[in-house]
């Protein structure tokens, strides 16, 4: 089975799925949620697509996505996806930066959270156990590929109660984790 990544835009030819979160979907996901509400609602902060060339659930399959953040801040905090553990916590998963300026948050369970730079040619493997997100630091949409197993499920709930420990935010024009 063949199609095309655009290594440019990360658009997959033929992908199956899409999906975007607008600021009106992210209630609660930013530290400053009176600027959210302040900002129009209708402002997409990231797009997905996805060629499932597997079921999600299958066992021993591999899925691949792109995922575009655009550029953006709510407050001082830079635009974000909503993050995510694997519901299997044993399994790993591999992110590479096509475009963009950006990082990607990782947090162990015990709230141990640090970030990877990323801009294109960026390689990370997201360990087992590592909860992760995507920030968007640069002018430009920030745009990333994924490739994880297709039985790994999605944790999204755990990062919804408890968030992560550290925010990436801008002070004094640069990018801080605090
Ligand atoms: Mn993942």
């Amino acid at each position: 089975m063949q199609t095309r990544l655009n290594l440019e835009t990360g658009a997959i030819t033929g992908a199956m799925k899409q999906s975007e979160r607008r600021l009106c979907d992210l209630a609660g996901v930013f530290a400053d949620e009176a600027a959210r509400a302040a900002m129009n609602p209708e402002t997409v902060v990231y797009r997905v697509q996805m060629h499932d060339a597997e079921k999600e659930g299958t066992p021993g399959g591999l899925l691949f996505g792109t995922s575009v953040v655009m550029p953006g801040k709510v407050g001082d905090e830079y635009f974000m996806t909503k993050g995510h553990y694997h519901a299997r916590r044993d399994t790993a998963e591999y992110y590479f930066c096509i475009a963009g300026q950006g990082a990607l948050i990782l947090m162990r369970e015990d709230g141990t959270c640090w970030a990877e730079p990323m801009e294109r040619g960026t390689l990370h493997y997201i360990e087992r156990s590592v909860a992760h997100r995507l920030a968007n630091t640069g002018a430009d949409p920030l745009v990333v590929g994924c490739c994880w197993g297709s039985d790994i499920g999605h944790d999204y709930e755990s990062i919804a109660r408890g968030g992560f420990t550290k925010r990436l935010v801008e002070m004094d024009g640069k990018a801080r984790l605090i």
